[in-house]
């Protein structure tokens, strides 16, 4: 049996145009939708097994990108956010009506991701997105749920999908937090 890793890619993984300008991102209400706009692509697309992550009905993980802060605004029914752990470093501005969280921030000025919010680009209502690269947090996928016994089957779809599985993140993250650690240690 073929393990199931999101509906966004059990099929496939769809390239991205490579010049998506952006787009909406909307919750899964029927009744007043939270809309939220997002200029130009995203970066770091991944499939992620962490527990914090937002997974779309079914999913056993979610699928989460990365857009520079500045490019990401609520445009409809933003009175319907709220963070849904106040206390973590990524504040995840969820729907309180269907829980679909519409981008998690990082307040923290000292965080090697300061400046980036991770949105989930399969709520985008047009095409053509950056396509995920790799799957990171795999293990952690047993904390939700998952049996260790299943671990080989996911690994080995991942890589058949081009999702090259992490334990943490991908090396080219793990380097940028790394360089970030280092220079505030050289300041
Ligand atoms: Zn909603
Ligand atoms: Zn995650």
């Amino acid at each position: 049996m073929t393990a199931h890793i999101h509906p966004s890619v059990d099929n496939g993984i769809k390239k991205g145009s490579g010049h998506f300008a952006g787009g909406t991102l909307a919750c899964k209400c029927k009744d007043r939708p939270v809309n939220v706009g997002i200029k130009g692509d995203v970066a770091h697309n991944h499939a992620c097994g962490c527990t914090k992550c937002w997974k779309a009905a079914g999913a056993i993980f979610s699928v989460v990108a990365v857009v520079p802060r500045e490019n990401v605004t609520v445009l409809e029914n933003g009175d319907k956010l709220h963070v849904v752990d106040v206390s973590a470093a990524i504040q995840r501005h969820a729907c309180k009506v269907c829980g679909t969280h519409m981008y998690g921030r990082i307040e923290n000025k000292g965080h090697p991701f300061y400046g980036l919010d991770f949105i989930h680009p399969e709520l985008f209502q047009e095409a053509g997105s950056a396509a995920p690269g790799f799957a990171a947090f795999v293990s952690s996928v047993i904390e939700s749920g998952v049996a260790p016994s299943a671990m080989a089957g996911i690994r080995s779809r991942l890589k058949e999908l081009g999702l090259e599985p992490y334990d943490c993140l991908s090396p080219a993250l793990m380097d940028a937090i790394a360089t970030h650690v280092a220079k505030s240690k050289a300041a």
